[in-house]
């Protein structure tokens, strides 16, 4: 049938799991056309992943929708270690804070991931009106290679049909269990999502073959991310493989409202029994605990084959849980959802065709859930690319940006499955009796790859290599001796700071939205120096002038802050420097709005939000300050002297696309 429709969009996104909707959300803050599609004919609502690291937090809270996961979420504060004493009794042998303190302004928390689709969907909608098209597949992809060097071409061309009700609705086993009081209770098919059953995608295109024409339409595109899973069409098309393990492995899931003598039960825990294995506890909201249990392999394939997924249901995974926690009891009335999957330990070979198709999330990485990383990984993935795309489709960046995604995103996938590697072995290996037993897993040797592992699992480690918006090495200069604690490729760290104009106290990282912008945050030092005085008239004039790198880069008619935008946090004192007293370029006069009081910012102690000491932290001298260049996405790019003009428009220069020349709005105009 030839499709009875066409469309061309700027980016055509196939999956809207966590990895798809960060996506879209980015596309849809920076105004970029694009579409969502999801062969489900509904979002989950309940279930799945769960834990969101305080990385994670931080992203959300730059799209403004952070508080909403803070409040409905558990918060996670500690972690205890159980396992077996000499007698081979279970007992707590050691307590640690789940999330490193000081190494974020968030700590890690824990709600499930229907809840967090919805922040996403309705953040799409109140910014760009985009809504995810359920109940739509993919069914063929051309891409035409001749017309891939050229950003403006659409070289893409794929078919999208709409599924029927039932077909965007696999049917799920109703699962009859008896409760701890001896109720009779149905339960949906925890199952019906996880890899343990065969996924679809192919099924559901061979029954769609005979769609009329108005079911069919077809997309070119200019981009296209697979954010479709574990199983990823995309990926398929593309040709792309995943390396790496397949393990034999099978994980129990089970959420629950316990009924226990248990007394860390509303602690995250690793309990490590002496021979009946291990589980990993997570407190969660609304009273729920999550149970994660690795599954003997006598449980679930009775056949003596493959894993029999008939053979797994709640009272398995619990009957497992008790076994380990004795001589604790254990047990449930309430069971809100549960699942059991098998682990693979596996990264794409390519991330992307010719940079015009990417793949994210679990169509390029898959490991097990223990330290909670996919559902982070997945949305960090998108986080990194969202605003390449809008760069790149806005005309304000070279292409060639968009390399840096599978430079930057591989190398974090392939950390992700070494880490999964040890800690899995940890976890699931039995404890050493004693010194001697080499075979067993020393508790030490555990606590240490938990703390370690924390610090990775936190996503604040992160740390891109060098490219052209990554200034380590190569052309252009970055001096990180300025910022001693700042680290090239890495998200700043977040302090507080006070508006010069009001006193109000903001987390610098407030300050950095994700809305596109690149930041050049100026640290003049302090500003009664008449030379950091000068420094800074020198700068604002070379900032304001005709060919400044600020002008050159914003298309006309714009915000002169809105490709760049410059911000300035001296160290005081407020009471000695007069906004009007800095030049121009730092706080923008707009004809109607007046000065702009929102880009001069002022390291001091607030009146009731006590003393962030930024310079110290960032470890920057008061007297000779630096600028730094950050990313649209936080992560420090550069680190210079402070009225290093040159070296900056060299960054720049490297990436961003000449705009045609034009007046900008708040470029300059004189003085009321
Ligand atoms: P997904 O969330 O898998 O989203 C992919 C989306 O693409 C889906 O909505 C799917 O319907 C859609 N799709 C797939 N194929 C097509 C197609 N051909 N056309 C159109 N749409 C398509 N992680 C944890 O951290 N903790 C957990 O406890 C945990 N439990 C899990 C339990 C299950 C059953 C599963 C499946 C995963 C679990 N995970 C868990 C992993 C976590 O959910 C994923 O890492 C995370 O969701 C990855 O996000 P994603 O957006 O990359 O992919």
């Amino acid at each position: 049938t030839v499709p009875a429709k066409e469309d061309h969009v700027d980016v055509l996104i196939v999956g809207a799991g966590p990895a798809g909707l960060m996506l879209s959300t980015w596309l849809s803050r920076c105004g970029v056309k694009t579409r969502i599609v999801d062969k489900r004919g509904t979002k989950i609502f309940n279930g799945q992943a769960d834990g969101l690291q305080c990385r994670t937090l931080e992203i959300f809270d730059s799209f403004d929708f952070a508080h909403r996961a803070w409040r409905e979420s558990n918060h996670m504060i500690e972690i205890c270690l159980w396992n077996p004493d000499e007698n081979g009794r279970l007992r707590r042998s050691s307590r640690i804070p789940d999330t490193i303190p000081g190494i974020s302004r968030f700590q890690q928390v824990v709600l499930h991931q229907g809840r967090i689709e919805r922040f996403f969907l309705d953040s799409m909608k109140e910014h760009g009106n985009l809504s995810v098209e359920r109940g739509v597949l993919p069914v063929s992809l051309q891409f035409d290679e001749t017309k891939a060097a050229d950003f403006n071409d659409y070289p893409i061309s794929v078919e999208l049909r709409t599924l029927s009700d039932d077909e965007a609705t696999p049917a799920q086993r109703q699962q009859h269990h008896k409760t701890a009081d001896g109720q009779e209770s149905t339960l949906e098919d925890g199952l019906f999502r996880s890899n343990l059953v065969a996924d679809d995608t192919d099924d559901l295109i061979r029954k769609t073959e005979n769609n009329r024409a108005d079911q069919t339409e077809l997309i070119k595109a200019k981009f296209m991310v697979g954010c479709d899973g574990a199983h990823s069409w995309v990926r398929r098309q593309a040709g792309f493989k995943l390396e790496g393990d397949s393990t034999d492995y099978i994980w129990g899931v089970l959420d629950i409202i316990p009924i226990t003598d248990f007394p860390d039960i509303r602690s995250r825990c690793a309990i490590h029994s002496a021979s009946e294995g291990s589980v990993m506890v997570i407190p969660r909201e609304n009273k729920l605990v999550r149970l994660y249990i690795q599954l003997q392999a006598t449980e679930y394939n009775k056949s003596g084959s493959k894993a029999d997924r008939s053979s797994i249901t709640p009272s398995i995974i619990l009957k497992s849980a008790q076994r380990i926690l004795h001589p604790y009891k254990l047990d449930y009335t309430y069971c809100d959802w549960w699942t059991a999957y098998q682990i693979g330990q596996r990264v794409g070979d390519k991330f992307s065709l010719q940079e015009r198709v990417f793949l994210a999330g679990d169509a390029v990485h898959t490991h097990s859930p223990k330290a909670g990383q996919g559902m982070n990984v997945s949305m960090q993935d998108t986080y990194n690319l969202g605003w390449k795309l809008a760069h790149v489709v806005k005309g304000l960046s070279e292409g060639s940006i968009l390399k840096t995604y599978e430079s930057e995103r591989k190398s974090i996938a392939e950390q992700l499955i070494a880490f999964d590697h040890r800690f899995s072995r940890l976890f699931s290996g039995r404890p050493a009796k004693d010194v001697m037993d080499e075979e067993g897993v020393s508790m030490e040797e555990f606590q240490k790859a938990f703390e370690k592992g924390n610090e990775f699992a936190s996503g604040v480690a992160v740390n891109y290599g060098s490219s052209p918006i990554i200034a380590k090495e190569g052309q252009v200069v970055s001096k990180p001796e300025l910022a001693t604690k700042l680290d090239i490729g890495k998200r700043i760290p977040s302090f507080k700071v006070l508006n010069h104009s009001d006193g109000r106290p903001w987390h610098l990282q407030e300050l950095l939205k994700s809305n596109g912008r690149w930041r050049v945050i100026v640290f003049p030092g302090k500003l009664t120096e008449p030379a950091n005085m000068q420094r800074m008239q020198t700068l604002g004039k070379r900032l304001e002038g005709q060919g400044s790198f600020v002008r050159r880069y914003t298309p006309p008619g714009q915000s002169i802050d809105s490709v760049i935008e410059v911000l300035t946090v001296h160290p005081g004192p407020r009471a000695g420097i007069e906004l009007l007293d800095i030049p121009d370029a730092f706080h923008p006069y707009h004809k109607d709005l007046g000065w702009d009081y929102w880009k001069v910012f002022v390291d001091e102690e607030s009146y009731h939000e006590g003393y962030g000491q930024a310079y110290e932290n960032y470890g920057i001298d008061p007297i000779r300050g630096a600028t730094v260049i950050i990313r649209p996405d936080q992560y420090v790019s550069w680190i210079g002297e402070a009225d290093d003009y040159d070296e900056m428009s060299k960054f720049f220069s490297g990436f961003m696309k000449q705009q045609a020349a034009g007046k900008l709005s708040g470029d300059g105009a004189p003085r009321l």
